[in-house]
């Protein structure tokens, strides 16, 4: 399948292309020249097909021929070797458990799956490629845990020095191989400035292939929408009326799941679920898309001024104002509100849920409130334990910590402390 700009400036290119590229040469982002919905059947038959089955059909239309049918079998068994299970509060609201995998994030998925994509195409190549990201949390761990080990590939991680949670840090520091942290004297904002300078910095371009692995990057995003159909496959039976709830920063989730409905999965409607972050609840109030700096909150994976995927959304729906209106819903909490509804989830559900699953409680609770026929699901996008201290100060009772948490805990942080583009620079030309 091709992929065009959204910008509308470059060449149309190959999976393969955008892939490697992450960001189109006129800093647009990638979007597929073509959906063609799955089949009638394929739904029908939904309960009979395995995760790895589901996830094979709705992406191979997007990934061939570049990758060989062969090849996309193995790729997503191993992306999706974990469980996504859903919890149902009560009649009108789930959570979906996105929060299996490795890292303990939804990430995960993403990540996994465009590290063996990347990992296919640098088989034979001649050039190691360098995967750039900023994070401003989980994906930094997800990413250094999907890349580990691939040949070919080096990852190089910027994050704000003490602004990841512990757990974070450990996840993003401890793995050494091709994996290396750098830690920046600054905020998120320059560390996504620091990798923005470096695409379009000839010197190093010139010198060696690099790309993103932010929701930006086809091979990440488009990936996200198998969840929305393991959600379907669970729940179809039981509920005709689906909605999901989606905790939204970037909104790279929200629009995999808009990709999943042009698939023909039949969901009702969505609803972005955002912290005081709220460029696009502003937005479908005023049709007056007003973008802010952002500011700090407890669900920081969601502190984002700019979301960079609405322009994908706005493709979607053909720049349609009413038509993304019929399909997008939109609200927007405080941090108090998200404390409250933990601990409203705790205490009716004996459910924990992390603060930006709460967000997305929050969501679905208003939504069905006006829509009492609907049944809301909400992505659970990580483990409450990746966020212990405001968890811990909310819930005030032990909770257990998984496996994957225990094994990061005691290991050493490794990183490189630098301050400015210049260190960055000097570092990558270099290694
Ligand atoms: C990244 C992240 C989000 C936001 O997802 P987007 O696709 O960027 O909207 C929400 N919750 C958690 C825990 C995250 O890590």
């Amino acid at each position: 399948m091709n992929f065009f700009s959204l910008n509308k400036e470059a060449p149309d290119t190959t999976f393969k292309d955008a892939v490697i590229r992450g960001l189109a040469p006129d800093r647009g982002l990638y979007f597929p020249e073509k959906i063609t919905p799955l089949s009638e059947d394929f739904f029908k038959n939904i309960d009979n097909l395995s995760h790895a089955e589901i996830a094979f059909e709705a992406i191979k239309q997007f990934v061939s021929p570049e990758i060989p049918e062969d090849e996309l079998k193995t790729i997503v068994e191993e992306t999706l070797s974990f469980d996504f299970p859903i919890v149902e509060l009560n009649k009108n609201i789930s959570f979906l458990e996105l929060f299996h995998g490795p890292t303990m994030a939804f990430k995960d998925v993403g990540a996994r799956f465009m590290a063996r994509c990347l990992g296919h195409f640098s088989k034979d190549a001649k050039q190691d490629v360098t995967v750039l990201v900023a994070t401003s949390g989980d994906t930094g761990g997800a990413v250094a845990n999907g890349f580990l080990g691939v040949e070919g590939v080096k990852v190089v991680i910027l994050y704000p020095s003490g602004k990841v949670s512990d757990i974070q840090e450990k996840q993003l520091t401890t793995l050494k191989k091709n994996i290396t942290a750098l830690e920046v004297n600054g905020t998120f904002d320059d560390c996504q400035d620091m990798v923005k300078q470096a695409f379009l910095d000839a010197e190093l371009t010139d010198h060696m292939k690099l790309t993103s692995a932010n929701s930006i990057n086809v091979a990440r995003w488009l990936p996200q929408l198998f969840y929305f159909m393991f959600a379907y496959k669970q729940l179809h039976n039981k509920y005709d009326n689906l909605v999901f709830s989606i905790p939204s920063g970037n909104f790279g989730n929200v629009c995999a799941g808009m990709m999943a409905q042009q698939l023909g999965l039949p969901i009702t409607h969505y609803i972005a679920s955002n912290n005081e972050n709220n460029v696009v609840t502003r937005y479908l109030e005023s049709e007056h898309y007003d973008v802010k700096p952002s500011i700090q909150t407890i669900s920081n994976a969601m502190d984002v001024g700019n979301p960079s995927n609405f322009v994908r959304i706005q493709e979607i729906y053909k720049n349609d104002f009413s038509l993304l209106k019929e399909n997008l819903s939109s609200y927007s909490f405080t941090d108090e509100e998200t404390k409250v509804a933990m601990k409203e989830i705790y205490n009716d559900y004996s459910y924990v849920a992390d603060p930006h699953g709460a967000v997305g409680y929050l969501g679905a609770k208003n939504y069905v409130e006006s829509h009492p026929e609907a049944h809301c699901v909400c992505l659970e996008t990580a483990h409450p334990t990746k966020f212990l201290d405001v968890v811990g100060e909310v819930i005030k009772e032990n909770i257990e910590l998984p496996a994957q948490i225990l094994a990061v805990m005691d290991k050493k942080k490794k990183s490189i402390k630098i301050s400015t583009y210049n260190d960055l620079k000097t570092y990558l030309l270099n290694r």
